[in-house]
């Protein structure tokens, strides 16, 4: 019998990956897909779903609806639109399903994949920093197995095989150090979008990107990482490996180290996520060993890159600063890509926002239900919005 499958932000970087993996491991004749989903991208939809012969593909935006179902008409597929057919897609049983869609907006259909997929590949973080204790019991509940994507957790996953979670000493998460490594904070200041968005090892979408320039990607990896692996902030270290070689390691309680090392190319993660338990060799290039000259490491600077200390507020903390953290973030990049702050406010920007809620946010827990996290995140986007720059 073919395998169920589903993709979340089939449109996407990741999602695109996905479905080339999926078309190079026998698309339609292995594979029966259910969902694609996507955005603004319709076009791209629309061919998604006819090469893999998916049931149907779902955009987010309904204005565009009328467009998407032009562009299958004859192919049998059904196409809907909207928050809620989203949502409605996403309780679709599947055996496997990508959770790729960006933001915070992917946490709702994230949520209805843990109840109904064997299953769940994660790479949408956001929905465990802003509800991870929901979305761990909703898989306990229903069983669902949660394998990360996101290649440093899908590399601590994989380290893991090393030893027992009991045993975790520290979890080191790499980190490139994006594009702006060697800046000043007075080139930081006045970095562009352009310059922010060109990361020097990872080929991701817009917002991962700008997120990775200014660590907030890592921050998030931190929030994420206590989620996965229950462990605490001081058992958590980041470390900049501008190679991107090694995608991060455990030492465990006997000082061994076991890392996870492979091409910075994120067909590894979502391969090893879309063939668990078993591994099929992927397009990715192999490593060798005997050209590579150095491996380098060093402690970040939280000065010029607070996010990292924000990540250990969160935790510190804990209930419902992580959707805070989250939506602030969310709210001062879309400020930072409209060009209305500089690079550096959007720090300024997230640590107001998390310092005035914080109070609020440390009494709440996201098993208090997806309305108590959403209404932390329009609170905090709505000050995030109206946060002025000194
Ligand atoms: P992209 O921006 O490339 O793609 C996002 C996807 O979500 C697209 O399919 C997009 O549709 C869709 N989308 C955008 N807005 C909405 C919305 N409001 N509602 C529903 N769908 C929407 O993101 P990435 O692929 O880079 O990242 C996806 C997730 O994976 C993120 O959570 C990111 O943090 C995580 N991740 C990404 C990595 C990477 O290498 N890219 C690495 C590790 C984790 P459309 O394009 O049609 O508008």
């Amino acid at each position: 019998m073919r395998r169920t499958v589903s993709i979340f932000g089939s449109t996407g970087s990741i999602g695109c990956n996905t479905v080339e993996l999926l078309l190079l491991q026998g698309g339609a004749k292995i594979y029966d897909v259910k969902v694609v989903t996507g955005a603004r991208n319709i076009q791209l939809l629309a061919e998604q779903a006819v090469l893999l012969n998916a049931d149907m593909a779902v955009t987010a935006d309904e204005s565009r609806l009328e467009t998407l179902i032009e562009a299958l008409a004859g192919t049998g597929i059904v196409a809907t639109a909207g928050s809620e057919a989203l949502r409605d897609a996403a309780m679709t049983k599947v055996d496997w399903v990508m959770s790729a869609i960006v933001g915070s907006a992917g946490l709702t259909p994230t949520l209805e994949m843990a109840k109904q997929a064997s299953v769940l590949a994660l790479a949408n973080k956001e929905s465990l920093v802003c509800a991870g204790e929901l979305i761990k019991a909703t898989c306990a509940k229903s069983g669902c197995m949660l394998v990360p994507v996101d290649s440093e957790h899908c590399a601590i996953y994989q380290a893991l095989a090393g030893g027992k979670q009991g045993d975790i000493s520290r979890i080191i998460l790499t980190a490139s150090g994006g594009p702006f490594l060697d800046w000043t904070p007075e080139q930081m200041a006045n970095a562009t979008l352009e310059q922010a968005m060109a990361h020097p090892n990872w080929d991701m979408g817009q917002r991962i990107s700008i997120d990775s320039a200014t660590m907030f990607n890592k921050a998030l990896e931190v929030i994420e990482a206590h989620q996965l692996f229950d462990v605490s902030a001081t058992q958590i270290e980041v470390v900049v490996h501008p190679q991107s070689i090694v995608h991060s390691m455990i030492e465990y309680n006997d000082y061994s180290v076991i890392a996870q090392l492979a091409a910075p190319d994120m067909r590894g993660a979502i391969g090893f996520a879309l063939n668990w338990p078993e591994r099929q060799p992927l397009p990715i290039e192999q490593l060798d060993f005997g050209t590579m000259s150095r491996l380098d490491f060093a402690t970040p600077d939280e000065i010029r890159f607070p996010a990292l200390r924000l990540a250990r507020r969160v935790l510190e903390i804990g209930g419902l600063a992580g959707a805070v953290f989250n939506a602030a973030k969310e709210s001062a990049l879309d400020r930072f890509i409209s060009g209305d702050i500089g690079f550096l406010d959007m720090a300024r920007l997230v640590e107001t926002v998390l310092e005035n809620l914080h109070v609020k946010a440390g009494q709440s827990s996201s098993l208090d239900g997806l309305e108590a996290v959403m209404t932390f995140d329009r609170e905090a986007r709505t000050m995030g919005q109206n946060w002025m720059p000194k």
